[in-house]
């Protein structure tokens, strides 16, 4: 395949073919490597400047591995006007993202007590599929839900009002009910504050180090003080969601489907009742993955004031790295609306940013970046450049390295949890086989990852953090 290096961490796949646009990899050149030994990532962001309406280039972030369709840590912007919407651009777990909770507690308050706070969180977060959630509601406060968010949060007593403030879109986007299957709903409804299976988790840290004084400022963090990340999404629902309109996009759509250079890649045309009803749908998924965190971050504040006495639990922010938005960017000189599809990818705007909370907007939306359950994880604040190298958007995590199925054979659960303990984290997960999939090793380095996004300025390091104790989902 055809790559030429643009600049430092900036590679490009020229327009070719079918091709609607060139394609653009930001990777340092070892990171470019694991891709390309992967195989197929990169022809997939091919693929994806092949989508009508595309802007600019298709693009893959530092993190980048294959996905359906799309590769997780890809970003497609295309036209609001003429593009399309595809649900392999947005992912199976509709706004599956990232919150941190900072607290007023120093790494040594807590130190000592880490097997407690992991069992007691663990008894109040059902992980695992389908076992309940922390939050119990009925189908008309589902509906409630997935039209309003944290909002609805917020109205029932979930949530406080800086919940809703540091929160990506405050929580809330435009949702459709109506549009989200009966079978979608059957399954979301036992499922408010739940953490899913395997990637997701609920780890405390403590902050490391400090990069970025000023931002880490007004981001409320300090350095040793101990804060608590949350990886989770839409559960069941959204799965489902992602599902329904696959094949109802496929039925709608034969001709496409067989036209396609991969019918993981199939799509509605924007203005289509197709497309607006999926996005009314995914909006609704969204809705219920921010309702999602903010039950599991009750929970959290519940076992903070029961062990350690505070109720000194802030968000510091919320991010989605699943989703498709609306928004405006510069192209070829001129504003235009476009419908950005990130997946695996983190929205990074920088500084002054009118959507940024009043709190942030002199440094910069925070850029929530976990590592692993044996490595650093980030915040990040949103760079200047990330306008306009990667429409407003870097990394999501490390990035996964080895499949499952490889981190199965190559990890022992008991061991990697002993060695872990050693290094004073404590972890419980639900089984075994997730701890050795979720192995440190199966992923990539996220200093580096990270290490890129600074260097390129469009996501630019704050603090990181190591994890004290993690519950695996
Ligand atoms: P994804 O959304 O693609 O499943 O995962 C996002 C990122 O979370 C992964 O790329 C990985 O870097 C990170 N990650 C997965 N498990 C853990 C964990 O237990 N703790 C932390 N801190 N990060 C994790
Ligand atoms: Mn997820
Ligand atoms: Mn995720």
């Amino acid at each position: 395949m055809d790559l030429t290096e643009l600049t430092e961490n900036v590679y490009e796949i020229p327009q070719e073919g079918e091709m609607r646009a060139p394609a653009r990899v930001f990777a340092s050149e070892p990171l470019l490597r694991k891709m390309q030994e992967e195989g197929r990532t990169l022809g997939q962001i091919r693929n994806v400047a092949a989508l009508p309406g595309i802007q600019k280039y298709s693009l893959v972030l530092p993190d980048g591995h294959l996905g359906y369709g799309f590769p997780i840590g890809g970003v497609a912007a295309v036209s609001a006007e003429d593009g399309v919407v595809s649900p392999g651009g947005i992912g199976f777990d509709i706004n599956c993202g990232v919150r941190v909770l900072r607290t007023d507690l120093d790494y040594a308050d807590v130190e000592g007590h880490e097997q407690e706070l992991v069992e007691r969180l663990y008894d109040l977060v059902p992980c695992g599929l389908g076992k309940g959630g922390y939050v119990d509601v009925d189908r008309e406060d589902l509906d409630g839900i997935l039209e309003d968010g944290i909002e609805w949060m917020a109205q029932a007593g979930h949530a406080r009002p800086a919940d809703l403030a540091h929160c990506e879109e405050e929580g809330r986007l435009d949702g459709d009910p109506d549009a989200v299957p009966d079978d979608a709903k059957r399954r979301g409804v036992k499922q408010v504050g739940s953490l899913g299976s395997g990637n997701h988790f609920l780890e405390v840290q403590r902050v490391a180090d400090i990069y970025d004084d000023e931002t880490a400022e007004a981001y409320g963090l300090r350095e040793d003080g101990v804060v608590v990340m949350i990886h989770s999404g839409s559960r069941g629902l959204g799965h489902q969601v992602c599902q329904d309109y696959i094949r109802r996009f496929e039925k709608t759509y034969p001709d496409l489907v067989d036209s396609l250079p991969d019918r993981q890649l199939v799509y509605a045309p924007l203005g289509d009742q197709a497309a607006e009803d999926y996005l009314g749908a995914m909006n609704a998924a969204a809705n219920f993955a921010w309702a999602n965190r903010q039950a599991m971050t009750q929970a959290v504040r519940e076992a903070f004031l029961d062990l350690f006495g505070t109720d000194d639990v802030e968000l510091v922010y919320d991010v989605c790295h699943n989703v498709a938005k609306e928004e405006t960017h510069e192209v070829d000189g001129e504003q235009r609306e476009v419908l950005v599809h990130r997946k695996g990818a983190t929205r990074a705007f920088p500084a002054g940013h009118p959507e940024i909370p009043g709190a942030y907007r002199d440094v910069g939306q925070p850029v929530l970046l976990p590592g692993s359950m044996g490595t650093h994880s980030y915040v990040l604040a949103g760079g200047e450049r990330s306008m306009d190298l990667t429409f407003g958007s870097t990394a999501h995590g490390a990035g996964r390295l080895k499949s499952r199925t490889q981190a199965k054979k190559d990890y022992e659960a008991g061991d990697l949890q002993q060695r872990l303990r050693s290094e004073g984290v404590y972890v419980k997960a639900r089984s075994g086989e997730t701890v050795a999939e979720e192995a440190p090793g199966a992923y990539k380095d996220v200093d580096e990852v990270v290490r890129v996004s600074d260097a390129l300025g469009i996501g630019t390091k704050v603090a990181r953090m190591r994890p004290i104790a993690n519950v695996k989902g």
